[in-house]
């Protein structure tokens, strides 16, 4: 991120300790410096704070901010240094949807987060080994389509192209599964082996992790795997259409149903450490790792959770990441998706979090654009079919999930 900080600031932002009160919100912060607001604002760890002391202190930004500014949610760390950057050059008022959206991306896109630091530390035909604990068996992989630029989406047109994986979706095999004992190892090992030769066959996705927290390589990570179909999500610098060509699968060998939805504590360290170091090597946000249920969509009748693998319980914490579920429903709050009571039923009438906090987005982003709620939503869905006619007339039109045994499509859309 380009700062507009001269080197002597920036010196004295590392040296000045002023400590923060709510003494700091008093009217006569307009007469605050910009500098002094930075230097302030830096010292708020919290995120929504700094950005509620940052919109409180800058009449900049408080025209900027009269939207929310949640396109990407609250975990959407911001650094002061970003927001300096808008605090420093005169932002003009949005005056249409374009630039209102355009204006929240970059203020939200002007994020800090820290990513896990992992390398590789050995590399044979068979294995990869890395320096947190990680090891991938090699010798199953195979190869498809190699990825290709996938476009990056703001109000409704590309705006970018990118080409390394954006994200993660997590997803359980649904096959049959043996008692975790002893002396159910012979079968164990043989119903893993069949899923691997299941998934090298369809190639449904990047990763699998089997009842032994084994980690798989099976599709290589710079081709598309077939795991996500018709599918959506949305982080600071857009939206995601077809996450098959821009998110890596990573499927557990799991139920989430039937009784056997307990994950082996051996899968979840092994996805804690493959997780660290995709987050590693591409650099990929914690909010863009979520799960099929989240993403899953049925784009003809614009309902979400076409697909309900991890639609609940998934071990975000335990694996390392906040709980996305709390995350706005990317589908809903860009595209105007709804969900029904097929999908609530299967959900066990407890929708996640994320259901309601997209309703509330899309209301207050209504209200935003002076439009009902109900024609807001037409408009997002048109920007949706005007996408996915450009993609299923692309030369690369989306391929449905290509799952083990369904992947947990329970649902007859
Ligand atoms: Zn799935």
């Amino acid at each position: 991120m380009a700062l507009r900080l001269t080197p002597l600031l920036k010196a004295v932002a590392h040296r000045i300790s002023i400590p923060i009160s709510t003494r700091w919100l008093r009217p006569s912060r307009l007469l605050e410096t910009a500098a002094v607001r930075e230097l302030r604002a830096r010292q708020i760890s919290d995120p929504v704070e700094r950005l509620r002391y940052l919109r409180q202190s800058s009449p900049a930004l408080e025209s900027v901010y009269s939207l929310e500014l949640t396109l990407t949610g609250a975990r959407r760390y911001m650094t002061a240094c970003g927001l300096l950057f808008f605090l420093l050059t005169p932002s003009p008022i949005p005056s249409s949807t374009r630039d209102v959206t355009a204006h929240e991306r970059r203020l939200v896109g002007a994020t800090s987060e820290s990513y896990p630091k992992v390398w590789a530390v050995e590399q044979t035909p068979e294995y990869e080994s890395y320096s947190n604990g990680l090891r991938i068996e090699t010798s199953l992989r195979v190869s498809n389509r190699a990825r290709k630029p996938f476009p990056i989406y703001i109000t409704g047109q590309p705006a970018s192209f990118a080409s390394a994986p954006a994200g993660i979706v997590f997803h359980t095999t649904e096959t049959h599964l043996a008692p975790f004992e002893a002396e159910e190892n012979t079968q164990l090992k043989r119903l893993a082996r069949n899923v691997i030769d299941a998934v090298r066959k369809n190639q449904s996705y990047h990763y699998l992790i089997d009842r032994f927290g084994r980690v798989f390589r099976v599709v290589e990570e710079g081709d598309v795997a077939f795991h996500a179909g018709w599918s959506i999500w949305a982080d600071a610098q857009g939206a995601y259409v077809n996450l098959n060509e821009s998110f890596l699968g990573v499927a557990f060998e799991a139920q989430t149903e039937g009784g056997l939805d307990k994950i082996q504590p051996a899968q979840i360290h092994a996805a804690r450490v493959l997780t660290e170091m995709l987050r590693s090597r591409y650099r990929i946000p914690e909010a863009n790792c979520v799960t099929h249920a989240q993403v899953s969509v049925n784009e003809k009748t614009f309902r979400i959770g076409y697909h309900t693998d991890w639609a609940g319980n998934f071990p975000f914490r335990e694996i390392g990441l906040p709980d996305n579920y709390m995350l706005p429903v990317a589908s809903m709050a860009e595209f105007g998706f709804e969900y029904d009571t097929v999908f609530v039923k299967v959900m066990g009438n407890r929708l996640w979090p994320g259901v309601g906090a997209a309703e509330a987005r899309l209301r207050e982003h209504s209200t935003a654009n002076g439009v009902a709620a109900s024609r807001w939503k037409s408009i997002l869905q048109q920007r949706f079919r005007n996408i996915a006619n450009q993609i299923v007339s692309s030369p690369s039109p989306v391929q449905t999930a290509n799952a083990v045994q369904g992947d947990t499509n329970v649902r007859s859309q």
